[in-house]
């Protein structure tokens, strides 16, 4: 599974966040595979369209797809030189496979903030720069490395180090390693690496009740981010919290009355779906209808690895039908009627929305 880490400075509301996003806990019967481990939840993705397929289709039961989220807790300034366990922390997110950077734009005097005065702009660059040191430690100590082997002179080695030194530049010139936007090929290798700095980011802004609008403190959060081209989903974290400890129904009318169409924290599920580069596919059955995740850019065999690897393994030919066709024609006869009902091959690009049935030997 892919994970997503929530980072941030202590007292900036990530338990918070992370404990209302668990709340809405999935049945772990359903997903045995998972561990579970206290600081990491399986949270659903939530989906419309799961509805509007069941509508049609009038399962047993329904299921979405999840994403896996991490509270890193505890970092703090210094953790590059292992500053209050920062080793431990920075292991931690060299694990995950995208950040989800939580910052403080809301005033409290209740909650003490670490630095002595709520200033995302400087929490930021706090974080981002234990980030950006202990990549490049990370980085010497590779190109040393390298630079041993790359006098024999192997193509890989040649390559590697130039790509290493093209990132130490970077490092050292206070920008994340994310910004040279390498192609997969250099990616590839320094993968072993697991730079922090060159993980998909995403900003959580979290704002007071009223800090949406004319919020000086985001808009700042917002201006940083357009920078470094990534996202920000403002949040009440304190609010989400108490969205969570309702019942279903009162979770509606509460959401009614802040004139809200769904949680905030659906926001954050799907931004960091979507920052993982994740697509959703369907399976659309009496039995149940349901969601799963694969890497944009999957192929068919892939995705039928993600049900059972005997799929993949088996794999024959995949029935398709578009989320839209499978709406517009009410099902999979109509779609067939409608000559929308597609026989694809090993090479297909699995798209987002796709309905599929599996063709395969056992
Ligand atoms: P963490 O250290 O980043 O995990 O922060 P916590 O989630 O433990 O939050 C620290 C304190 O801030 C707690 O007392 C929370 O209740 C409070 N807090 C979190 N989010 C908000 C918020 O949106 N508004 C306000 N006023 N307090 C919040």
């Amino acid at each position: 599974a892919l994970y997503c880490g929530i980072v941030g400075l202590p007292n900036v509301g990530k338990s918070t966040l992370f404990n209302a996003l668990t709340r809405a806990k999935i049945a772990a019967e359903n997903y045995p595979f998972c561990t579970i481990d206290p600081n990491v939840g399986v949270v659903p993705v939530p989906d419309l369209r799961i509805d509007k397929l069941a509508e049609i289709v009038k399962p047993e039961r329904t299921l979405p797809t999840t994403i896996e989220f991490v509270d890193i807790a505890g970092l703090v300034a210094g953790a590059s030189k292992g500053e209050g366990l920062g080793n431990k922390f920075l292991a931690n997110i060299r694990e995950t496979d995208a950040i989800a950077h939580v910052v403080r734009c809301f005033h409290d005097e209740n909650v003490v903030h670490v630095a002595g005065k709520v200033d995302p702009i400087s929490d930021i660059e706090t974080i981002n720069t234990e980030l950006a040191l202990a990549d490049m430690a990370s980085v010497e100590r590779a190109l040393l490395r390298v630079s041993k082997m790359a006098k024999s002179g192997s193509k890989d080695d040649v390559a590697k180090k130039s790509v290493l030194e093209r990132v130490l530049k970077q490092l050292e010139a206070g920008e994340p390693a994310r910004g040279l936007n390498l192609d997969a090929d250099e990616k590839a290798l320094i993968k072993d690496l697991c730079l922090m700095t060159i993980k998909p980011t995403m900003y959580i802004a979290n704002v007071q009740d009223d800090g949406f609008d004319n919020n000086p403190l985001l808009d700042k959060v917002v201006a940083l981010a357009a920078k470094e081209n990534a996202r920000v989903v403002p949040i009440c974290a304190a609010i989400e919290a108490e969205i969570a400890l309702l019942e279903e129904n009162e979770r509606k009318e509460f959401l009614d009355d802040l004139g809200l169409a769904e949680p905030g924290l659906n926001r954050v599920v799907r931004a960091g779906y979507e920052l993982l580069d994740l697509a959703t596919y369907f399976t659309a059955g009496v039995k149940e209808v349901r969601a799963w995740t694969i890497p944009v850019g999957a192929s068919a065999p892939q995705a039928a690895g993600v049900i059972h690897s005997d799929f993949e393994k088996g794999f024959i030919r995949a029935e398709v039908i578009s989320y839209q066709d499978f709406v517009t024609y009410k099902g999979e006869q109509g779609a067939k009627d409608a000559g929308k009902w597609r026989l694809e091959g090993k090479d297909y690009v699995v798209k987002d929305g796709d309905v599929v049935h599996f063709r395969f030997n056992v």
